[in-house]
């Protein structure tokens, strides 16, 4: 099989040497490992398609693979599937200034194609893990991100996509018309199907025009209730690129881990805002104290304290990780119940203007079944960026129906009707 795989991509492409796969058998935050017997690195979409197809013949599990910085378990091999990885697919094409669109290889990070269209026009997506996160691996997931607030997840940017599906064909839908009703949405229900359907191997994505004057500030404030607040006082003053929460615990935590001082008025959460206009339009928003930044030194400087957050939980212990969504007058109590709940510590951190908070606990391994019952019993949804992957499969249930997840194994019977691609992510064993 090995061989059969050097004939298609090239020896060198093929990873067999244990050191070198030890990278891509392991998640992010070290709580996902498994094994491989090979990671496979095509370089051309018809590469990729000539392995799935092989795979698919010999009957071997597949798990794409970009950045692997995903946090539910979805990117790594836990029952010795071959990887397959898509990070030498990593050409961007020419900006299309009329319609502001670009087409690239998933294997991009999206912190190069940030870099590529500035300073003319924007991503419209950012999220902490840019340098490694891929946008075939960001369309898998449907990220949001912390611009989700103004210009929505991966899903609203996505005008084309080119992907291997489960049979080995390529699906390829690029050219990126605003209007285009002749069919089924492809790129649509390849987004977030977390590479269980296709292999995403090219997107087109529509940029944004970059805010005109960027204001950042971090804002102490009484408490979830007066985060909201704030934000809906700031979204009526000015569009609004970000609003991020932070409580007090997860400041102290990256300020230990980074070594930083306190910002400002020590609270008991603190808002990371960005908005496009005049620093005055903080004056209609109530707030305990608050620092600017219009600089892009400082403004980094302020964004530590929030993006540093995943990697200030890690370096204290392995969390267990949720990602969730609450209705937005569920949303202050929800943070109150959900800190009591188990024996270990719990960091809470967020897109607060979207209600969605990433739930990290510490010390408890047995967590994770109340705390993603009391999220369905506020109405929420257990997964509001991260995806499913293998680590929330069980709960699904509690946020879909039977017949919805019917239909979910239906459409995976359709476009991958050997069952390789990913087979031990989202959907249940029945
Ligand atoms: C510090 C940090 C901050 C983060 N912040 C955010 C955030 O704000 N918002 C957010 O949404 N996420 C966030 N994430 C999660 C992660 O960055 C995203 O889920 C991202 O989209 C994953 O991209 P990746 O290339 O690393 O994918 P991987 O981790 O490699 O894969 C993720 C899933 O997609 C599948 N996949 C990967 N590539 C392909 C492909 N080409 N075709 C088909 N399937 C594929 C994998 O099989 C897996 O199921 C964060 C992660 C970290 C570590």
């Amino acid at each position: 099989v090995l061989d059969g795989l050097r004939e298609l991509v090239g020896a060198e492409h093929v990873l067999v040497d244990a050191d070198v796969r030890a990278g891509y058998e392991v998640d992010w935050t070290g709580r996902f490992r498994g094994a491989t017997p090979a990671v496979v690195r095509p370089a051309s979409v018809d590469e990729v398609a000539a392995v799935v197809a092989y795979c698919r013949a010999e009957g071997i599990a597949v798990v794409p693979q970009g950045g692997n910085t995903g946090l539910v378990g979805g990117s790594v091999p836990l029952d010795g599937e071959v990887v397959l990885s898509l990070r030498r697919l990593s050409s961007i094409g020419p900006v299309d200034d009329l319609a502001g669109q670009v087409t690239m290889g998933a294997g991009v990070t999206l912190g190069a194609l940030q870099a590529a269209v500035a300073p003319g026009w924007s991503a419209g997506l950012d999220l902490a893990a840019r340098d490694s996160a891929t946008i075939g691996g960001m369309v898998a997931t449907n990220a949001g991100g912390t611009s989700f607030v103004r210009h929505g997840g991966m899903r609203a940017r996505l005008a084309g996509i080119e992907a291997v599906l489960g049979d080995g064909s390529i699906v390829r839908h690029l050219g990126g018309l605003a209007k285009d009703n002749t069919g089924y949405d492809l790129a649509g229900l390849l987004c977030g199907s977390e590479g269980t359907l296709g292999v995403v191997t090219a997107a087109r994505l529509q940029l944004v025009v970059p805010p005109r004057n960027v204001v950042t500030a971090l804002c102490a404030v009484d408490g979830v209730e007066g985060a909201l607040r704030a934000v809906r006082q700031l979204r009526a003053a000015v569009p609004v690129d970000a609003a991020e929460l932070v409580l007090d615990e997860g400041l102290q935590l990256v300020r230990t881990h980074l070594g930083l001082p306190q910002p400002v008025t020590a609270a008991p959460a603190y808002l990371v805002l960005e908005w496009d206009g005049a620093v005055e339009a903080l004056r209609s928003v109530e707030v305990l104290d608050a620092v600017v930044a219009e600089d892009e030194g400082r403004r980094q400087a302020l964004w530590r304290y929030r993006d540093a957050q995943t990697e200030a939980v890690n370096a204290v212990g392995v969390p267990h990780k949720f990602d969730v969504t609450l209705p937005p007058p569920g949303l202050a109590r929800f943070v109150d119940e959900v800190r009591t709940l188990g024996s270990g510590t719990t960091i809470v951190f967020g897109h607060v203007a979207d209600g969605n908070l990433h739930v990290n606990v510490l010390g408890d391994d047995d967590v994770d079944d109340d705390v993603l019952r009391l999220v369905a019993g506020y109405g929420g949804s257990i997964s509001a960026e991260h995806g499913i992957g293998t680590a929330k499969k069980r709960w699904l249930h509690l946020v879909r129906s039977e017949a919805e997840i019917a239909a979910f194994r239906a459409i995976k019977r359709a476009l991958d009707p050997a069952g390789i691609l990913n087979p031990n992510v989202l959907l249940p064993p029945l």
